[in-house]
């Protein structure tokens, strides 16, 4: 999509801080953290969210959350943990229409988030 802005990012069009790039995902600094550690995860082909993924997904998922676990112990999370988080919709606080998982660490987080 050529107007989504996390497509955009993918393509190299908008530049970011890429933590981390395969075929399928790319990984890279939230542009405002809200921990310490704060940084999303993509898939390179546009999905809206999360009640859009379909069978076929299912590696691509599983990529995009396992190179979230590598990148969090990289960035030094593992001892203390982080949380990992698919913001969905208007109800989820979804505020860009492109898949992506945050990925926060290196703080204390609690729990409702608000
Ligand atoms: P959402 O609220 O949709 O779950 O999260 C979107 C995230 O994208 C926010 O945390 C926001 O700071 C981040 N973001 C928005 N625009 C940009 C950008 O241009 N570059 C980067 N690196 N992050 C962005
Ligand atoms: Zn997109």
């Amino acid at each position: 999509m050529d107007s989504c802005l996390f497509c955009r990012i993918a393509n190299h069009e908008v530049p970011s801080d890429i933590l981390y790039e395969d075929d399928s995902i790319v990984a890279f600094r939230d542009i405002s953290p809200q921990a310490p550690v704060h940084f999303l995860v993509i898939p390179k082909k546009h999905i809206n969210n999360i009640m859009e993924i379909e069978e076929n997904d299912k590696e691509l998922l599983g990529n995009m959350l396992f190179s979230a676990q590598k990148i969090a112990k990289t960035e030094g999370c593992e001892e203390k943990g982080a949380r990992f988080v698919l913001n969905c919709k208007t109800d989820g606080g979804q505020t860009v229409g492109h898949l992506h998982l945050h990925v926060l660490g290196k703080r204390m987080l609690y729990w409702p988030p608000g």
